[in-house]
């Protein structure tokens, strides 16, 4: 765990956050800030690196892990007319949090969830 990055805190519990799914490696949540209708964060639960640039061959099991668990959200979110898996490399693509994570986006035919319509 990296005390102060705010992913390893989700993953601990002492962040809040709202789970979709997890394995023994992989968390899935709902992003906060959402840019579609279904938009989920899939993280490895350990620190294993800070980008996605970082990710070797020794990673590839729980990356199969991770891609086979988007699509098991994509499939519950009834994304069936597609979706996308998407990360940023570096904070000039966007990345703001530094623990590997890929963005799972989707869900187009359906409004954008807002706070009211989730407490509804
Ligand atoms: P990136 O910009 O690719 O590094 O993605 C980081 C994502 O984490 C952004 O889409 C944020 O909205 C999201 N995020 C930041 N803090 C939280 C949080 N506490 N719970 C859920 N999502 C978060």
């Amino acid at each position: 765990m990296v005390s102060d990055c705010i992913f390893c805190q989700i993953v601990a519990g002492a962040i809040p956050s709202d789970r979709v799914a997890e394995s023994s490696n992989v968390l899935a949540f709902r992003d906060i800030n959402p840019v579609a209708p279904t938009h989920v964060l899939l993280i490895p639960k350990d620190h294993v690196v800070d980008s996605a640039a970082d990710i070797r061959p020794e990673h590839g099991a729980i990356l199969a892990e991770l891609f086979g668990m988007a699509a098991e959200i994509a499939a519950a979110e009834g994304l069936d007319d597609g979706w996308k898996l998407v990360t940023n490399v570096g904070a000039a693509a966007g990345q703001t949090v530094f623990h590997a994570h890929f963005h799972l986006i989707g869900g187009w035919h359906r409004p954008l969830p807002t706070p009211d319509a989730e407490s509804a």
